[in-house]
């Protein structure tokens, strides 16, 4: 069998083959898509390994196709199993463009982008509690750059824009896994590229990114629940994620992950009952996952940091700051 599997025979529909590339993360494999639109895309890229690029290579050539006869490449958000590959992909085929979110090459490639993250996690960390050193230890972690070679976008796309090359795609922003995050509907054969907006049957992951200079922090889970009502609007017979099943039946799987996320709520509000009504995020992290946050808290700040905005602007906490460090205070206890 090979890596890559032809999806349903769709007759009349717009043609996607899936590329299934290896990772070394517990999500599994990362899905790119091509689409054979009146320009061949390929969406997302795969991480960057030996084993991502053999696969790669090897479901194009399954499929009697070149890498340089790929005529453009959509990123769906600028996490690395997305877009690692594009650096061997633009050494041997330097001329396609790349079309992405007007963000993602500063979260990519902007040096003072980059180390200005490490000064807003500083404060964020402390402010959440944790320990100044493992605040330093995880603001300051190294960030390595994802690409080696500088990216050039040919072009931003935003909320509502055609694709170029793709005239029954639009785009639709789906901001809340990422800063960047943006999802391909095509209305016409009622199909969603969803990248990691939806991935059926796991845990939705929330990334924090810090804000862009001079801008307020984002507040990723309530732009998640209103990306997700987003999608229920849309008649969407078959969506394709970057990782997991293809979703024939999307309502089902935004319903159950809309529960799995009220299910985290309701840990951290018990959390914050145990300790009489008030605590510190980090206090929280310590009582919903024990010690297994210990191995990488950095993701677990990401996760209780969007519950407690969620649960903030729904009135049931407020956040008191003493001593620099936040307080979540239950409002009925
Ligand atoms: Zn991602």
């Amino acid at each position: 069998m090979g890596k890559y599997t032809i999806t349903k025979d769709l007759r009349d529909v717009q043609r996607i083959e899936k590329l299934v590339l290896p990772t070394n993360f517990p999500i599994g494999p990362i899905h790119a898509y091509l689409v054979f639109g009146e320009k061949l895309t390929l969406i997302d890229t795969g991480l960057k390994t030996d084993q991502a690029w053999k696969e790669l290579n090897i479901g194009l050539e399954r499929l009697g196709l070149k890498l340089t006869e790929i005529e453009q490449i959509v990123l769906t958000h600028h996490h690395n199993d997305h877009v690692g590959l594009l650096d061997w992909i633009l050494e041997k085929h330097p001329t396609v463009p790349v079309f992405a979110h007007r963000d993602t090459l500063t979260f990519l490639q902007d040096e003072d982008y980059l180390d200005w993250t490490g000064e807003f996690f500083k404060t964020l960390l402390q402010e959440f509690g944790l320990p100044k050193e493992m605040a330093y230890k995880w603001a300051f972690r190294k960030r390595g750059r994802t690409l080696s070679n500088n990216l050039e976008i040919e072009t931003v796309l935003q909320e509502g824009d055609k694709v170029p090359g793709l005239s029954d795609w639009q785009v639709i922003e789906t901001l809340g896994h990422s800063q960047d995050h943006l999802s391909l509907y095509n209305a016409k054969d009622q199909m969603l590229i969803c990248g990691d907006h939806i991935i059926k049957g796991m845990h939705s992951g929330i990334f924090l990114d810090a804000p862009l200079y001079g801008k307020p922090r984002a507040r990723p889970l309530i732009q998640y629940f209103q990306n997700l009502e987003k999608c229920k609007n849309l008649p969407i017979k078959l969506t394709y994620s970057g990782h997991g099943p293809d979703i024939d039946h999307l309502a089902e799987v935004i319903k159950a992950t809309e529960e799995n996320i009220e299910n985290r709520l309701q840990r951290v509000i018990n959390a914050l009952k145990k300790a009489n009504g008030s605590a510190t995020g980090f206090e929280i992290i310590q009582d919903v996952y024990r010690r297994r946050y210990e191995k990488a808290v950095i993701t677990f700040v990401f996760e209780i940091v969007a519950v407690l905005d969620l649960l903030e602007e729904r009135n049931i906490i407020i956040a008191e700051k003493t001593n620099g460090v936040y307080h979540y205070r239950l409002v009925d206890y």
